[in-house]
């Protein structure tokens, strides 16, 4: 197997708090959840991308790269925390964001402008479409871009994943937790495959579930196929047993509502339970949805009130506020 931390950039403040739902779980009454805070990476209010970053910005420095270019929709997590890793190592960066410009920017597009990248407009292409088109133009006035794909989802995207659970797997044996379930959100990929080539070479038996965002994955191939070939790949990458079959993975796609970014009553009543119970903030677009996930699972009685579920806290909480108006109660 490569060596993992040769090949990483610190960027955030790991491993991330791991804790009990004591709240949360009396008032369900069961099972006994867990947290695992990657809403805490530390880096410009944090989430899961920091821990794909640190292992894409570890490549693209080793190449000498001076800009990094992503895509995502306007209220992108992962762009405002690629925009701080930039701003961090002393890169330029360019983000190419769905949409137009709304004028006045709010939640993580305000981070974004706050932290010095340089937006494009997409209009509907808000998956990266037009970023050969900018590469092409930076390389030609003189600059070396390096492309951070959609979501952060490749192979060493996912590496920060398989490297979480190996941080999970420590916490858990020093609080003497055994995890029966692991629950989280799932949109681009990354962080479920890198979990599924984790818990392979820990050889644990937890149950994964990822809970679909997106009602579409991209437009070549469904996310359970992503999810697939992007665990298979990392752990070739990663010179590790690369066996896996679509048997392996857990997607529940009963959670999409009304597509992605469509906040309803599901998501709301996730943030302001957790928020109440908790007094932690989930984001409205894919913990509040995955919470909905789980909170769904649970009444219908997939859980047995003794299991331990951990709920994967991917962060996204600027994103509140860009979406005042959906979430007045
Ligand atoms: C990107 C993101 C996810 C999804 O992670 P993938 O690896 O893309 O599946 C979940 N939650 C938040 C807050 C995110 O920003």
């Amino acid at each position: 197997m490569k060596h993992l931390e040769l090949l990483r950039q610190p960027l955030g403040f790991f491993p991330t708090p791991l804790h009990e739902l004591a709240g949360l779980s009396k008032a369900l009454g069961g099972p006994q959840l867990f947290i695992k805070r990657d809403d805490l990476t530390g880096l410009a209010l944090g989430g899961n991308k920091t821990r794909k970053l640190e292992y894409i910005v570890g490549a693209a420095l080793a190449e000498g790269a001076d800009t990094l270019i992503t895509a995502g929709a306007i209220q992108s997590n992962h762009c405002r925390q690629t925009a701080a890793a930039a701003a961090k190592m002393g890169l330029d960066c360019h983000l190419v964001l769905g949409g137009t410009d709304p004028g006045i920017a709010t939640g993580n597009l305000l981070l974004d402008r706050l932290l010095g990248a340089k937006v494009h407009w997409a209009g509907e292409n808000r998956k990266g479409e037009d970023i050969p088109r900018i590469a092409r133009q930076l390389q030609a006035e003189g600059r070396k871009p390096f492309v951070v794909p959609y979501g952060g989802s490749n192979e060493l995207g996912a590496t920060g994943f398989v490297e979480a659970l190996r941080e999970l797997g420590e916490q858990a044996d020093m609080m003497r937790l055994d995890f029966d379930h692991i629950v989280f959100a799932s949109s681009s990929g990354g962080t479920h495959a890198g979990l599924m080539v984790g818990r392979k070479l820990l050889k644990k038996s937890c149950r994964l579930t990822g809970i679909a965002i997106d009602k579409v994955g991209t437009a070549e191939k469904s996310l359970k196929e992503q999810v697939l070939d992007l665990a298979v790949s990392t752990a070739r990458y990663l010179d590790v047993d690369h066996g896996f079959d679509a048997a392996d993975i857990d997607l529940n796609e009963d959670y999409t509502g009304d597509g992605y970014a469509v906040i309803g009553a599901a998501e709301r009543e996730a943030i302001t339970l957790t928020a109440r119970y908790e007094g932690i903030l989930l984001d409205p677009v894919y913990t509040g949805r995955a919470m909905a996930g789980l909170l769904g699972l649970i009444r219908k009685g997939a859980f047995a009130k003794h299991e331990k579920v951990l709920f994967w806290h991917t962060g996204g909480s600027p994103a509140l506020f860009a979406y005042a108006d959906k979430l007045q109660c």
